[in-house]
C-alpha cells in the first residue's frame, strides 16, 4: 500500500529563512560566499570554518574589501556584542587572501 507519495503540502513548522549579511558592505550573500565567525558560549571568538560552531554567529564576505571596511567599523564587535581582536580579522584577511584564487 502506498499512501501519499511523499507530498509534503504543510509543514508544521516554517523554518524562517534567515539572510546572511556581511557585516562590512551591508550585503546579504548565500553563506557558502561568507565566512563566520562565532562567539562561543565562553566568550571566545573564533572563526567557523565548519559553519558549526555554537554560539552568536556574525558573518563577512570572502573579500578583503569587506574585511577591513568591517575592521574599520569594529563591524564584529558590535554584531557579537563583544570586544573582537585584531588577530581576529587578521586571520579573517589571511583567509580571504587564501580564497582569492590564482
Ligand atoms: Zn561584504
Amino acid at each position: 500500500m502506498v499512501r501519499g507519495m511523499g507530498q509534503a503540502g504543510t509543514q508544521p513548522r516554517s523554518p524562517r529563512k534567515r539572510p546572511r549579511r556581511c557585516v562590512g558592505c551591508g550585503r546579504e550573500d548565500a553563506k557558502a560566499n561568507l565566512l563566520r565567525i562565532v562567539r562561543s558560549p565562553d566568550g571566545t571568538v573564533q572563526i567557523s570554518v565548519s559553519g558549526k560552531a555554537p554560539g552568536r554567529g556574525a558573518y563577512v564576505c570572502a573579500d578583503l574589501a569587506c574585511v577591513q571596511l568591517a575592521k574599520k567599523k569594529n563591524a564584529l564587535s558590535r554584531a557579537l556584542k563583544h570586544p573582537v581582536e585584531k588577530d581576529v580579522y587578521e586571520r579573517l584577511e589571511a583567509l580571504c587572501r587564501d580564497d582569492a584564487g590564482p
